[in-house]
């Protein structure tokens, strides 16, 4: 438990608007009882960000599943051999968008690591979505996918960033940085690209106007000197480049997953994780929770914790990530049941429209 005075100096410290250093963050984590730590999450989300809690009506589009990189966490890749593989062909891509509702704002793409497909595959898939839904926001491919497309094509990753940008690219999904603690990595993930790698093709991309997303995949091996770790090198990126809109801690779901170690990791390690990260990136506006991953009644103490956004309504015709990785939550939440969850905890929904504009306040 922290004592009186030490809290009160955090207190003050977060009102003021003053950062909170490496070693008080430790202290947060190894010292503080949960409710403090809460108390001062919700704190500094108050102040910085108010009531409003973001969420947006979306789509995730799953293009393919056969990946080679096969991370130790990852249930849903799959072998080019596997009965399960599959590849979606621009035109099934095209029949599943037509049947989309027309409330859908974005579209969330991504997918394994695949080699048979070449950059034209990828920009004539950003190209078609812009062209059938030329209003949704697109965010599509994490940092890693764009080194694998840019390593392969034999072209720097700019231009690949470019001609996905041209094709309709909005920003990069919150994928690929896992953690950043390289031997953890290794271990977890050993044939994705480097974090050097993650983070270079992140800044190019805010360079180009293409904003994007980061995360971490906490609740296997780490310490808490990895997710501090991890988090101030994240501070210090968007001190340098303000390119990110959000950021979306993802605990480990063992169920399925092909790491021999894994384990389901407590609730209350996931409270701590969004406090701390509302905490310490006073820079980040947005704090994701998904619902996917954490169930209605676990997104109603997250937004207790620092949280304000809820993604969305992720309405996915194949298995997803989170799904296939155990989550037991519906593969959809309408707008009414997030818009009531939000209510319940006393705060203002909104949902958004591309890049967090306001689409409707529910009052
Ligand atoms: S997490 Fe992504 S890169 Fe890793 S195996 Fe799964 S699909 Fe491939």
């Amino acid at each position: 438990m922290l004592p009186p005075d030490v809290l009160n100096e955090l207190q003050n410290r977060i009102e003021s608007g003053r950062r909170i250093d490496y070693k008080s963050a430790r202290s947060l984590l190894t010292e503080a009882r949960l409710e403090q730590l809460g108390m001062l999450a919700d704190l500094a989300r108050r102040r910085r960000v108010g009531d409003k809690v973001y969420f947006i009506s979306n789509y995730h589009l799953y293009y393919t599943n056969i990946c080679v990189w096969r991370c130790g966490f990852c249930a849903f890749s799959r072998n080019s051999s596997s009965p399960e593989a599959y590849t979606k062909t621009i035109a099934e891509v095209a029949a599943e968008l037509d049947n989309l509702p027309p409330e859908i704002s974005e579209i969330r793409i991504t997918g394994g690591v695949n080699p048979a497909l070449g950059l034209s595959y990828y920009v004539n898939l950003v190209s078609l979505v812009r062209e059938k839904l030329p209003q949704v926001h697109i965010e599509a491919f994490a940092p890693t996918e764009i080194d694998f497309i840019a390593r392969k094509s034999g072209r720097p990753a700019d231009m690949i960033l470019i001609n996905l940008k041209e094709a309709g690219l909005d920003s990069l999904t919150s994928g690929g940085a896992e953690i950043f603690n390289s031997a953890l990595r290794k271990k977890l993930c050993s044939r994705k690209s480097s974090v050097q790698r993650w983070i270079k093709v992140t800044k190019l991309s805010h360079h180009l106007g293409i904003p994007s997303n980061a995360s971490i995949l906490f609740g296997h091996q780490e310490t808490y000197e990895d997710w501090l770790d991890h988090l101030f090198a994240l501070r210090e990126l968007q001190d340098e480049t303000n390119g990110f809109n959000s950021f979306v801690p993802l605990a480990l779901l063992p169920s399925g997953a092909r790491l021999a170690s894994s384990r389901r990791v407590a609730f209350t390690e996931v409270l701590k994780m969004i406090a701390i990260s509302r905490i310490v990136l006073d820079n980040f506006k947005y704090i994701k929770s998904l619902w996917l991953y954490y169930g209605s009644n676990g997104i109603k103490q997250a937004l207790n914790f620092g949280s304000n956004d809820l993604a969305g309504t992720a309405n996915e015709k194949h298995r997803g990530v989170a799904r296939s990785a155990g989550s037991g939550s519906p593969a959809y939440l309408g707008r009414e049941e997030l818009v009531s969850i939000i209510k319940d905890c006393r705060r203002l929904p909104v949902e958004r429209g591309r890049l967090y504009q306001e689409k409707h306040v529910y009052h």
